[in-house]
Order: structure tokens, then sequence, then C-alpha cells
């Protein structure tokens, strides 16, 4: 009998701003059944158009301390320093890799480091903003964070951005599609989307070829 493929998971970090969120949403799109989005849970409060179970799971502290004792985290970290917790569920990413899929965290680079102690084969990608002058224009331009906000995430950024080089792979953000290739081509390279369904991409690519 045929052995069933093994997922993988994939690990991809980057300063918010950098595009990041576009971009992998786009990437999903592309790679159909053979990469899923674990959702993460997050004590911050959803931003406008934000869809609860769709772009994070929005838990009180209360409720996402009580998962954390439960030990229902794969990693979960306070990613500002502020009181925001955010942490990948076991179990969003057991439900993909129990079915031979592959699995994408969006994840900050302490979840990064933790992830791949539990999964040492783990991928990692870092997406790169190019500079902290292109990040601070796209927050800014962005309009949904105050300035102490815009002030705290490029501190964030500029120390992410140092530690891009514990990633296995880095993509400089500088079109959307540009980076979207440059992803499926790392992908493809390491046998990830080798059951991609290409009627459905082919579907897709198309639509997105605007
Ligand atoms: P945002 O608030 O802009 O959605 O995300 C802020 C940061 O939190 C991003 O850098 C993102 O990578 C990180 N993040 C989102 N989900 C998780 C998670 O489950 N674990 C960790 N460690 N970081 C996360």
């Amino acid at each position: 009998m045929e052995k069933k493929a093994q997922g993988k998971i994939v690990i991809v970090s980057g300063p918010s701003g950098a595009g990041k969120t576009t971009v992998l949403a786009r990437l999903l799109e592309k790679c159909g059944q053979s990469l899923e989005l674990s959702i993460s849970a997050t004590t911050r409060l959803p931003r406008p158009g934000e869809i609860p179970g769709k772009n994070y799971f929005f838990l009180s502290p209360e409720e996402f301390q009580k998962r954390k004792e439960n030990d229902d985290f794969l990693e979960a970290f306070e990613v500002f320093g502020k009181g925001y917790w955010y942490g990948t569920l076991k179990s969003e990413v057991s439900k993909h890799l129990d079915l031979g899929k592959s699995v994408l965290l969006e994840i900050d680079v302490a979840g990064m480091q933790e992830v791949i102690q539990k999964f040492p084969n783990a991928i990692t990608i870092f997406i790169s903003p190019g500079t902290l002058e292109e990040l601070e224009y796209r927050l800014r331009n962005r309009g949904t964070e105050t300035e102490q906000s815009i002030q705290r995430r490029l501190e964030v950024a500029r120390r992410e951005m140092e530690l891009s080089n514990r990633y296995q792979h880095i993509v400089v953000n500088k079109t959307i599609e540009g980076s979207v290739e440059q992803l499926l081509g790392i992908l493809k390279n390491l046998g990830i989307l080798k059951n991609l369904d290409n009627s459905k991409n082919k579907e897709k690519v198309g639509t997105d070829e605007e």
C-alpha cells in the first residue's frame, strides 16, 4: 500500500507591515490544499475587517492563559512585550499534518525558535521589507496604527531583521507577485507542492494576473 505523504511545517516570519499577510494569502490561494494556514490565537483586539476564526482566534487574556495552562500551545509569546499574547495551537497544526498536508505558521522569531526545537525539520522563511525606511512607509500608509504602535513595531522589526540570518530562506518583498513566485519556488524545490492540484492552480493564477 502507498504510504501517505508526510506534511511539513513551514514557518514564515517577518516584521508586520512588510506585506507578509498579503503575500501569504496569495501563496495559500495558489497552493490549494497542499498548504494550509494554522490560525493563531491572540489576546489583541481584531482590526477592522478581521474575522474571528479566520485571521485569528481572538481570546481574552484569561482564556488564553487557561489554554496555556492546558498545554494547548505549540508555542506562545508576548510578542510586543506590552501584554498581547500570540500562540500556535497544537490542534491547528496536527489537524493538517495528520492528513498529510503541510502547514504554514505565520509567527515571530521567538515562536520560530520554539517550534524548531520540537520540529527540527521545519522549513523557515523570513520575509523582509527591504529596509526599515520602507517598512516605516508601509506602516504609516496602512493607517491602522497609532504613532506609539508604529514606533514599537519598528523597534521589533529592527530586532527581527537582525535575526533574519537564523532562517533558511530570506525573501525580500519588493512586489507581491515576485515574493509569491519566490515562495512557490522554495516550496516546489523542497517537494512540498508536488501534489499541487494544477487545474486549480492555473485557475487561480489566471485570476491573479491583474
Ligand atoms: P499582528 O498583530 O500584526 O497580526 O501580528 C504581530 C506579530 O505577531 C507578527 O509578527 C506575527 O508574526 C506574530 N504572530 C502572529 N501569530 C503568532 C503566533 O501564533 N505565535 C507567535 N510567536 N507570533 C505570532
